[in-house]
């Protein structure tokens, strides 16, 4: 069985990644409406990791015993600057999130909890490539600037990602 505070934290951080799926998913509403289908691709390819992230800790939860319950969902953010100012905010939010599996990364330690840090594992290497893929995109963004032209060249590049 789960220790209730990490239990407690992991049915948290379903929340925590399906607000992460969501704010994506608004993101790519706010490319899509711009004709900026590339970079909708990418949100949306975001949008879907992320669901699959809150459905790993579901049924880890399961498998171990515990119970689901879902915390409630905030409405995400609509409206948004640059994409400089997107991909910034993307960053950010993941290092939040890398924050919040370090803290259960902790409590499983505290519980000794072995299979819980093996699980956990898988997300610690996960949150590295989140971090770098968004770090990336804001580092070609700061160099390119807003020109449209440029930023057309950059959607057909990003929209191949898989
Ligand atoms: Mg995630």
């Amino acid at each position: 069985m789960l220790n209730t505070n990490l239990l407690n934290a992991m049915n948290d951080q379903i929340g925590k990644e399906i607000e992460s799926s969501y704010l994506y998913l608004s993101m790519a509403a706010h490319f899509e409406a711009g004709n900026w289908p590339g970079f909708a691709q990418w949100m949306k390819t975001q949008n879907h990791e992320e669901w699959g992230h809150a459905m790993k800790f579901f049924d880890f939860i399961i498998t171990r015993g515990g119970r689901v319950v879902l915390p409630a969902i905030a409405q995400p953010q609509s409206a948004f600057e640059s994409h400089l100012a997107i991909f910034e905010q993307t960053l950010e939010h993941e290092k939040q999130v890398t924050a919040s599996i370090h803290h259960l990364y902790d409590l499983a330690l505290e519980c000794k909890d072995y299979a819980s840090q093996v699980f956990l594992q898988w997300f610690i290497t996960e949150q590295v490539e989140e971090e770098k893929s968004a770090a990336a995109l804001v580092e070609t963004l700061k160099t390119i600037g807003d020109k449209p032209s440029t930023l057309i060249y950059l959607d057909k590049r990003v929209g191949d990602r898989k």
